[in-house]
C-alpha cells in the first residue's frame, strides 16, 4: 500500500454506469504484501494520473530500450518524467503476453499470470490491448528478466510490438458460432507459430496486424483495424429451406425486415417463396443473421484477403481494401504464406521508416502493388463500397 492522495478529477470517472479504470487501480493501490519497490506503483499511478489531468501535460516520457533478451519486442518501456515526485512509477513498462487464440484462457492459468503479475510488476492488467495481448501495465526495468523468466518457463511468450509483426487475433469462430467460414482460431495459431521470428524480431519498416474474422459479420473490426484481414466467405448461392422461410414468415415482416434491407436489392419474397439473385449478394450477412434457420452459405468455404487498414496515426485512418476475392484457408495454407512473404518483400523493399503496408499502397498507387505483388486484378478491388474502383479496365481488356 503506498501513499494517499488527492484526486478531484480522477473521481469524476468513477461516475456512471460504466465500470471505471480508476476504481480498478484504487483496490491495487489498496492491496497490501507486495515487494516494498512495488508496493507504492498503483498509488503513485494515481497521483501520477491526476496531476497529468490537472496540467494538461502527460508526465510519461520513452526513454532507452528495455526489453529480455533474446527478444526485440514484446516490452514497451515507459518512465516517468517526474520520478523524484512519483517513485512508484519512476518506471512504468508495460509487458505483452501473446493471447490465445480467441482469447480463450482456463481459469487457472489466468490466476497463474495474475499471481505472477502481483509479484513483479503493479498488479494492474489490461485484457486485452487493442491488438490482442494481455497487457501487464508497469514494472520496474529490474522485474522484467525474472518476469519473463517465470512465464516462459510456464509455456506463455511475449507478443509482438515495435516494427513487428503484431500478436494475431481473431473473433471466437467455429469455437462458438455458426456463421464462421473458416477456423479462425487455428489460422491465427498458424500464423503466430509460422512467424515467430517476424513477431519476435522487429526488422520491418513498421508494425503489420493480422485478424481473422470467421464471416463478413466481423465482430473483431478487422477491416478497420488489421494491415491484413482475414475474412470468411463462400462461393455459390445462399441455400435456402423455405419451409423454414415460411415460418419466420408468421413471426416477422421478411418484406420489410429482411428484403428491403438488402443492400444490393438482390432479394425478392413473393409471399410464399424467396428468391436471391446470388449473383449480386455482396455478403453482407444481413439476411442471413435475420433468419438463420432458413438461410445458410454456400458450401465452398475459404476467405476474402483484404489489406492496409490502420489507425489515424501519422497520416489518416485507412479502412482494408479486397486484394485476393477468395483463397481456400486449410492447413498448410501455402498460397496465403506465400503471398505474405512476396507482400512484405515488397513493403520491405519500397516502404519508409514507419509507413504502414497501406500508406505504402497509396503513395505508390493500388495497380503498381498488384502488379509488383503479382496479383490480378479483380472488380471487387474497390477504394470505398460501390465507388471507385481501383483499377480501370480498357476496352481491350474487355474483349479478351
Ligand atoms: Fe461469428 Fe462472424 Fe462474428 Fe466470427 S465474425 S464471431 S464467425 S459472426
Ligand atoms: Fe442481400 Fe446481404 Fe443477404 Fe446477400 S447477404 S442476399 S447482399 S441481404
Amino acid at each position: 500500500m503506498g501513499k494517499k492522495y488527492e484526486t478531484p478529477l480522477l473521481d469524476e470517472l468513477k461516475k456512471g454506469a460504466f465500470p471505471s479504470f480508476v476504481t480498478e487501480i484504487e483496490k491495487a493501490a489498496a492491496l497490501t504484501g507486495q515487494p516494498e519497490d512495488l508496493a507504492s506503483m498503483a498509488s503513485d499511478l494515481l497521483g501520477h494520473t491526476e496531476l497529468c489531468y490537472k496540467e494538461k501535460v502527460t508526465h510519461w516520457k520513452h526513454g532507452g530500450i528495455v526489453g529480455v533478451r533474446g527478444y526485440g519486442g514484446g516490452v514497451i518501456g515507459r518512465y516517468s518524467d517526474i520520478p523524484a515526485k512519483f517513485p512508484g512509477v519512476a518506471h512504468f513498462h508495460t509487458v505483452r503476453i501473446n493471447s490465445p487464440s480467441g482469447f480463450y484462457y482456463q481459469a487457472d492459468s489466468l490466476k497463474e499470470i495474475c499471481d505472477l503479475w502481483d509479484k513483479y510488476g503493479s498488479g494492474l492488467t489490461n485484457m486485452h490491448g487493442s491488438t490482442g495481448d494481455m497487457v501487464m501495465l508497469g514494472t520496474r526495468t529490474e522485474y522484467l528478466e525474472p518476469f519473463f523468466a517465470e512465464v516462459s518457463s510456464r509455456g506463455w511468450d511475449l507478443g509482438g510490438s515495435g516494427s513487428a509483426m503484431r500478436t494475431p487475433s481473431c473473433c471466437l469462430g467455429m469455437s462458438r458460432c455458426e456463421w464462421a467460414n473458416i477456423d479462425t482460431m487455428a489460422i491465427t495459431n498458424d500464423i503466430t507459430q509460422h512467424y515467430q521470428d517476424e513477431m519476435h524480431r522487429p526488422a520491418f519498416p513498421y508494425k503489420f496486424k493480422f485478424k481473422a474474422a470467421g464471416c463478413p459479420v466481423d465482430c473483431i473490426a478487422s477491416v478497420a483495424r488489421a494491415d491484413m484481414s482475414i475474412i470468411g466467405t463462400w462461393k455459390g448461392d445462399i441455400r435456402i429451406d423455405q419451409a423454414e422461410v415460411k415460418e419466420y414468415s408468421k413471426k416477422m415482416n421478411i418484406q420489410s425486415e429482411v428484403i428491403d434491407m438488402c443492400p444490393t436489392e438482390c432479394m425478392s419474397f413473393s409471399g410464399s417463396e424467396l428468391l436471391i439473385n446470388n449473383s449480386q449478394c455482396n455478403r453482407c450477412m444481413h439476411c442471413l443473421a435475420r433468419m438463420p434457420k432458413a438461410l445458410r452459405p454456400g458450401t465452398e468455404k475459404g476467405a476474402t484477403l483484404l489489406l492496409g487498414s490502420k489507425a489515424p496515426i501519422v497520416t489518416g485512418a485507412l479502412m482494408s481494401w479486397v486484394i485476393v476475392p477468395f483463397i481456400k484457408m486449410e492447413p498448410p495454407y501455402k498460397e496465403f504464406y506465400d503471398l505474405i512473404d512476396k507482400i512484405w518483400e515488397w513493403w520491405d523493399e519500397n516502404g519508409k521508416n514507419r509507413e504502414r503496408i497501406g500508406e505504402l499502397i497509396e503513395r505508390v498507387s493500388f495497380p503498381k502493388f498488384l502488379k509488383e505483388v503479382g496479383l490480378d486484378p479483380h472488380p471487387a478491388m474497390i477504394k470505398e463500397p460501390r465507388r471507385d474502383p481501383f483499377f480501370f479496365w480498357s476496352e481491350e481488356d474487355l474483349a479478351k
